[in-house]
């Protein structure tokens, strides 16, 4: 697999580079050429106006500007092997033979909130599931078989001593569970379904926060969501388990990125104490 893909992207860099090679001024020319011939030769026009419209075409595409995932995912492959990967021959010869990670975190898939990067996790340090509102449903082998595989690996195999599950300010799948109507209707395919994992937070905010601002509610509802997957956590039986033999801790987090502050706290009946920075 790791084999191909090198492959495809390696052909792919090497037809880019092609086209490059050829330059913008090669294309003019041409063009110009097929105008001249256009002037001289009327029967050709049909043939020289699709060959003109093809060139811009293939100009446009080659627009500097233009963004371009292949080179994006190729410079920052080049960027992480020689400044991180090789510079830390210890560390990835370690990660060759295994993984044991001290933390197991459940974060938002929204790309402002990458824990790597937040909390400066390095490779080998947390196994990771994110997903929309970095919410943790109940038990459920059916509907919810992906987060309860990923639980029971990094409970029971990886021994994580942590699970951190981290809400974050400006969440929009929090903000969705607080808009979307109560009545049962659903004009999405998975998105309501899914954030009505946190329905009691909803409700708990309405309840005690709903004087305030709408978006005071939402604010208030992405730490309420955390709490609520805390305790969903509870009905795994091996997450119990660990909690009981103290072998496994389990933490709520907040990323607000608007000020540019994390908190951290443990179970609401105490498990650990709070800390904000
Ligand atoms: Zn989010």
């Amino acid at each position: 697999m790791a084999g191909k893909l090198r492959k495809c992207i390696m052909f792919c860099c090497m037809k880019e580079l092609s086209r490059e090679d050829m330059g913008k001024d090669a294309y003019e020319e041409a063009i110009a050429g097929l105008k001249s011939l256009l002037s001289e030769k009327g029967e050709l026009e049909a043939v020289a106006a699709a060959k003109i419209e093809q060139i811009t075409a293939e100009l446009q595409a080659n627009d500097g500007n233009k963004f371009n995932p292949i080179e994006r995912i190729k410079n920052g492959f080049i960027h992480f092997k020689k400044e991180k990967y090789e510079k830390n021959p210890a560390l990835y010869g370690e990660l060759a033979k295994g993984q044991s990670p001290k933390f197991m975190v459940f974060a938002c898939s929204d790309s402002r909130v990458c824990p790597s990067h937040v909390l400066d996790f390095q490779p080998g340090e947390a196994f990771m599931v994110r997903n929309i509102a970095s919410m943790v449903p109940p038990y459920d082998q059916v509907r919810y078989s992906g987060i309860g595989a990923a639980i029971e690996y990094a409970v029971l195999h990886l021994k994580v001593e942590n699970i951190v599950v981290i809400g974050h300010s400006c969440c929009g799948g929090i903000k969705g569970l607080m808009s979307f109507p109560d009545n049962g209707a659903t004009s999405t395919d998975f998105i309501e379904d899914w954030v009505k994992i946190c329905l009691p937070a909803k409700t708990k905010v309405i309840a005690e926060a709903g004087s305030l601002s709408f978006a005071e509610q939402c604010a208030n509802c992405e730490k309420e969501a955390v709490n609520v997957s805390l305790g969903n956590l509870l009905t795994y039986p091996f997450v119990r388990d660990g909690l009981v033999k103290k072998t496994l801790a389990l933490k709520g987090g907040y990323y607000d990125f608007v000020n540019g502050s994390f908190e951290l706290w443990g179970l609401e009946f105490g498990l650990s104490p709070s800390l904000s920075v």
